[in-house]
């Protein structure tokens, strides 16, 4: 089956060269055969790769939008030459490197365009012209450190447009007249030819009349006063992966806005954060945990348990470990985010002086001290003081 390039890679047709790249390498990274489970992650993973070929390829991408998905893929199996004679292209200069625009450098890769404009009106101009997709949304959702770990399916809410029911996304009611938009002539595009130093510019742009429509109608949906969608609160539910890192963004294909054209509704960008934990700290895949330990058991060392998302772990502590010192439980961290294997856990060892003894304990290390050839002068509290002296 064949797919559009734009839609393959999640982008409007409109799309910047590097609002391509951007999403060629997030979806790439997405569909690598090596690391999604999608059973169809290879051939997407083509797909992706071919979109990525023609659309950052300016010549490319220029006969492709001149030509279409079907037409342009026919050409290119076919040999572009062939097709030139062929197809009937588009009426003059209909080669698919733009006609006059072509062969030499492309410059600007402005001039096929104009060329259209001004010529490729007269027929199926307008059909030609891929629907504009709908806009993306953007939302935020916040998730446990937990869930990061797991992966979670996420259950939200979004306010959003969605097209209105009661027109279907007409914008005005069946019964309503209609007639042909006298200030486009039904092309819903309008064409302003502007005189600037550097010659006539001309400029195409969606009618403002009829808003691209074509026709004028004599009634509008009082539901949706015209705008043919509505805002509705959407409950929607996303796959996190797991090891999902603090600022990543997940893409909802088709969840964003309507196309005002009827083309593909636009994506659903959700920026995630990850709530702070009380035990963990994360850096990257890697996870801190602090463990406090007495002097004793710093002193001969101990067998103690660490808590890890994923349950307790078996940690011994060596004989004479100084505060601050850090222990690696390999493994015992985040997952990689659509890699393989986890990150680590460092243990983070601090020896905690005790703050009030008894006093058998304020012998026992007044003799330590001692035992070790130590003069300490007690620094005593004021309180401590009066306590003494009754
Ligand atoms: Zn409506
Ligand atoms: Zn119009």
């Amino acid at each position: 089956m064949s797919e559009d390039f734009y839609d393959v890679l999640g982008v409007d047709s409109d799309a910047s060269a590097e609002e391509i790249k951007q999403a060629y390498r997030q979806k790439a990274t997405e569909y690598h055969p090596d690391v999604s489970d999608d059973p169809d992650a290879e051939e997407k993973f083509k797909k992706i790769q071919k979109a990525k070929q023609v659309l950052t390829d300016e010549e490319k991408r220029q006969a492709y939008d001149r030509m279409g998905h079907d037409r342009y893929e026919q050409a290119e199996k076919h040999g572009f030459d062939a097709s030139e004679g062929g197809a009937g292209a588009g009426g003059m200069g209909g080669g698919p490197f733009g006609g006059m625009g072509g062969g030499g450098g492309m410059g600007g890769g402005g001039l096929g365009d104009i060329f259209e404009q001004v010529f490729g009106g007269g027929g199926g101009g307008r059909g030609r012209r891929r629907p504009r997709k709908g806009r993306d949304l953007r939302t935020e959702l916040e998730i446990d450190l937990e869930e990061a770990y797991e992966g979670a399916q996420k259950q939200f809410t979004v306010e959003r447009p969605e097209e209105c029911d009661v027109c279907e996304g007409e914008g005005h009611p069946p019964e309503a007249d209609s007639e042909t938009c006298p200030e486009c002539q039904g092309r819903g595009q309008v064409t302003q030819v502007q005189q600037t130093p550097l010659g006539r510019v001309q400029q195409t742009t969606t009618c403002p009349r009829c808003e691209g429509d074509g026709t004028l109608y004599s009634e509008s949906c009082d539901e949706c006063r015209g705008e043919g969608y509505v805002r509705n609160e959407a409950t929607l539910t996303v796959e996190v992966p797991a090891g999902i890192q603090e600022g990543q963004t997940l893409r909802m294909e088709r969840e964003g806005a309507p196309s005002p054209e009827g083309g593909r509704h636009g994506d659903l960008l959700i920026d995630v954060s990850v709530r702070d934990h009380e035990e963990f700290e994360r850096e990257g895949d890697d996870l801190q945990y602090r463990l406090p330990i007495s002097f004793p058991q710093a002193t001969f060392g101990d067998t103690v348990e660490i808590p890890t998302l994923d349950g307790a772990v078996e940690l011994d502590i060596p004989k004479g470990t100084q505060s601050g010192e850090t222990f690696r439980l390999e493994g015992e961290g985040m997952p990689r985010l659509r890699g393989r294997g986890h990150g680590d856990l460092h243990v983070q060892v601090q020896v905690v002086t005790p703050e009030s003894l008894n006093e058998e304990q304020r012998e026992a290390l007044e003799a330590f001290a001692e035992a070790g050839g130590d003069e300490i002068e007690v620094n005593e509290g004021f309180f401590e003081k009066i306590k003494r002296a009754f």
